[in-house]
């Protein structure tokens, strides 16, 4: 696992939590907010190992000493061989709980078990946090709770959690991390300390996934289309989405009005084969379990955003945008795109793709959101 000196890209943040830790006034409760993939579940577990161990060091600099000598290249680290740490490298630290609404499938009652999770709900966050909270930690360095994906809390949730937010027992550290912070409650906002996450540098990301093995013209890709962020753009390219996004931009631009019914059931196939092969994937990494539902729902979401991101490019292209496209490997296949329709089309299409995405969420047949998605494409009419 990364430690928290090794993180690069998010100086700012990781100062700001060293400069807490230097200065012994670290809050205990944290609000993480930035893009998907920038880093912050990593700093969260990073930043926990470090507040576990037992034998915390000064930094000489490391990795970051190279490019600043500011708090975050400098401040303490973790040793790397105490007990403590060797138990959160193995991911086996009894004091340590990430708390997330896939946990629901680990819960006793059969009811939370085979509820569609679509959000995080209070019976989660009873078990997994609100319970443990109070009971004493295993090794005497307190205890952390990282909350992923907390934009998905319930409401009835994160009002169970104000109490523990606002004071929580001596020696908790609780991390909540969400895309944006108006996600979340104004009162469970004001009880965290907020620590932003920025979208990498563009050139960064292609660096960071050129050196992962990622081809040129396919980085550059996932670095427009990912918010700057090298952690999902590896994810999607490793799931061989670059080879499927062009082949499904091409197809689209060469969709006629009357639609396609094959290509609807061609769509519906291959986010079901990558569905398959995430929930391999989650089983064979971490022997954790992730619904073949869930995992479909999300392949869906991640196809549809590709699509959006396509006739985005294209209205850019209409309006004479000097700005880069996120397609600028597909520029004839985007064109295309946009001379079909006239720009006021082009925008319903995309407020039509992100209806669809929400109505995943809503337990909406995949099946049944792609035929409609190609109906859409085809013609620009709405449902
Ligand atoms: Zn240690």
């Amino acid at each position: 696992m990364i430690d928290l000196h090794e993180i690069v890209g998010q100086e700012s943040a990781i100062g700001r939590l060293q400069q807490n830790i230097s200065a012994n006034r670290l809050p205990h409760a944290f609000l993480f907010t930035g893009p998907v993939g920038v880093g912050r579940r990593t700093t969260a577990i990073a930043l926990a190992k470090l507040l576990l161990c037992e034998k915390p060091q000064t930094g000489d600099g490391g990795l970051l000493a190279a490019v600043d000598d500011s708090d975050a290249a400098s401040g303490k680290r973790a040793c790397g061989k105490c007990n403590s740490c060797t138990l959160m490298d193995s991911g086996n630290h009894p004091d340590f709980q990430l708390v997330y609404k896939e946990l629901a499938r680990f819960h006793d009652d059969a009811n939370v078990r085979n509820r569609v999770m679509q959000d995080l709900g209070i019976d989660v966050v009873r078990k997994f946090l609100l319970g443990p909270v109070g009971l004493a930690a295993s090794y005497g360095r307190g205890k952390i709770f990282v909350v992923l994906e907390s934009e998905l809390l319930s409401i009835a949730a994160q009002n169970a959690l104000l109490k523990t937010l606002e004071e929580p027992p001596p020696g908790v550290t609780i991390i909540m991390i969400a895309q944006r912070d108006e996600q979340m409650l104004p009162t469970t906002r004001s009880r965290c300390s907020l620590i932003r996450f920025n979208p990498l540098p563009k050139d960064f990301v292609i660096q960071k996934l050129t050196e992962g093995g990622v081809a040129q013209t396919e980085a550059e890709f996932w670095a427009g289309f990912s918010d700057g962020s090298v952690g999902r753009s590896l994810r999607l390219s490793k799931m061989g989405m670059y080879d499927i996004k062009c082949d499904i931009l091409q197809k689209l631009a060469l969709l006629g009005r009357g639609g396609d019914a094959k290509l609807g059931e061609e769509l519906a196939k291959t986010s079901d084969k990558l569905a398959e092969n995430a929930v391999k994937d989650a089983k064979k990494q971490d022997g954790a379990a992730l619904s073949k539902n869930l995992a479909t729902r999300r392949t869906t979401g991640t196809i549809l955003e590709i699509i959006a991101s396509g006739y985005s490019d294209a209205m850019m292209l209409r309006a004479g945008t000097d700005k880069p496209l996120v397609n600028g490997d597909q520029l004839e296949v985007i064109q295309r795109l946009g001379e079909k329709f006239s720009p006021t089309e082009l925008g319903e299409i995309i407020e039509q793709l992100s209806q669809f995405e929400r109505l995943l969420w809503r337990n909406v047949n995949p099946k049944i959101v792609w035929d409609n998605v190609v109906i859409t494409c085809a013609s620009a009419a709405s449902l």
